[in-house]
């Protein structure tokens, strides 16, 4: 699903990222440019908006605004975003949150100038931080725990911009991977346990921090390495420089990422994304076979698995549902007559391939299950004989209060169904889930390193009440 509705039913059945970060230094010529191009890269991460900040050392300009990439920019933005300094920022939020105010990157008053701010991750802290700074008076232009992060820099005690950054991240709890572009500087840092990713690439001059290794690709930069848990990486005249700023803690890198988030062609923990995919599709194969004719992949998220799943049980790999690519976010569903039209327009099964076929279909997770329903439902309308469904993750049990949006405990249908109960619902043959033990294999990292808090419900900090209480503690669904 790669963080959009995967096969675009219902928005609210899948997981969706919350955004994507970038970070650009060239030291002579348009910075800007690159982070442009890395938006694009890093687009799947979020669609509702996107924007950059440039500087050339002395001032600094925004543009930012609702839509996708290719909305918000096109060559006369950029050109009026000058300067060798960038930042840029992709944010996907819940449409109560889709307004202007929340796009990034933010831009506040610091002791050091301008500065601006993109933030990917969610404070489990950001409730308690904020009520202390409205206190002293600070007023908020956002609701997002983005500029709780950047008024805590800019009002640090005396010192540096680093001593400010590390009294920052001192305080910070929670998810985040963060570019800040101040004072002819380009900084970027990333939380103590390492959730969200963010790597370091360069291309001669220019370096370059992003979300996502591919974003690297499309600006011709080479992946250097992740950025390690709670270090700073700053980017100035000076060429790159790394601080370790707080002491690594148990790395917990969000296993969704590796599941679907992440793009195929990402490095992610030094692993390419597509083959541990493919590992996971080979391993639930071994794990939950099936006497079937064809392998089909829900496009484009189950490709990779289910590409690794026919690998292991020699089932030959099929296309029988085409997904209609042109259709975004935004198509408005006025009823249900239409709502099940819309089905149709957005993922169309191919009766040539399916007639009399019995059928294993991959994706890489069930949400609320009503989604894997229709796509059963169609495709047994479609001539298919039996439909075995195979799921590429372990069920969801549980919230994530980490930045991604897993809707609330009630709405995971694994948090209240049996196995059994989620096959019955969605009408297939059989089900079957890769295991959490599976999982950690075919990621060839060792579990401690791994966040799988919404499987098994070990958060990897301390998740305080009131975020418990209401992930959208800050108003409505805020969240960088
Ligand atoms: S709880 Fe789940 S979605 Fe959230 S960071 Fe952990 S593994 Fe990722």
């Amino acid at each position: 699903m790669n963080g959009r509705p995967a096969a675009g039913f219902a928005s609210d059945d899948v997981l969706h990222e919350e955004c994507g970060v970038v970070g650009v230094y060239t030291g002579i010529g348009p910075a800007a440019t690159l982070a442009h191009l890395a938006l694009y890269a890093l687009q799947h991460r979020g669609q509702e908006s996107a924007g950059i900040a440039s500087s050339d050392g002395a001032r600094t300009w925004v543009h930012k605004d609702m839509g996708l990439v290719s909305q918000v920019f096109d060559g006369g933005r950029i050109a009026a975003l000058p300067g060798h300094l960038a930042i840029g920022h992709v944010r996907y939020s819940t449409m109560g949150s889709a307004r202007i105010e929340n796009a990034q990157p933010l831009l506040v008053a610091s002791p050091w100038g301008p500065m601006a701010l993109a933030h990917n991750g969610n404070l489990i802290n950001a409730p308690v931080l904020r009520a202390a700074l409205e206190r002293e008076g600070v007023t908020f232009q956002s609701t997002t725990d983005s500029e709780v992060i950047a008024q805590v820099i800019a009002r640090a005690p005396e010192g540096t911009l680093e001593d400010a950054v590390a009294y920052a991240m001192g305080r910070i709890e929670g998810a985040y991977t963060i570019t800040l572009l101040v004072a002819g500087t380009v900084l970027g840092f990333r939380d103590a346990h390492a959730i969200r990713p963010l790597a370091l690439g360069r291309a001669d001059r220019t370096w370059i921090l992003a979300s996502e290794s591919c974003a690297f690709d499309h600006t011709a930069a080479t992946y250097v390495r992740d950025v390690a848990p709670g270090e700073l990486i700053v980017l100035d005249a000076g060429g790159m420089r790394a601080q370790q700023l707080l002491t690594p803690r148990r790395e917990a890198h969000c296993v969704f990422e590796h599941i679907y988030f992440a793009r195929p062609d990402t490095i992610l923990a030094g692993g390419n994304v597509h083959l541990g995919r493919r590992r996971m599709g080979q391993i639930l194969a071994r794990e939950h076979p099936a006497r079937a004719d064809i392998v089909l992949a829900v496009p484009d998220s189950g490709t990779s698995a289910a590409m690794g799943f026919a690998d292991a049980s020699g089932i030959p790999f099929e296309v029988g549902l085409i997904k209609n690519r042109y259709i975004g976010r935004t198509f408005i569903q006025p009823d249900q007559a239409t709502r099940d039209l819309g089905v149709r327009l957005k993922l169309n099964p191919l009766r040539e391939v399916l007639e009399g076929r019995r059928v294993v279909l991959v994706d890489d997770s069930i949400v609320r299950g009503t989604t894997s329903g229709k796509i059963v439902r169609m495709l047994r309308a479609a001539g298919a004989t039996e439909v075995h469904v195979r799921i590429s993750s372990p069920p969801i049990r549980f919230p994530c209060f980490y930045g991604i949006d897993t809707s609330s405990r009630g709405e995971l249908v694994a948090a209240s169904k049996s196995v059994e109960e989620i096959r019955d619902m969605i009408a297939a043959d059989s089900l079957g889930y890769l295991s959490q033990r599976g999982l950690v294999e075919a990621l060839q990292l060792p579990r401690d390193r791994l966040c799988m808090a919404c499987l098994d419900g070990a958060y990897p900090t301390a998740v305080p009440e009131e975020t418990l209480a209401g992930r959208h503690a800050l108003e409505g669904a805020p969240r960088g």
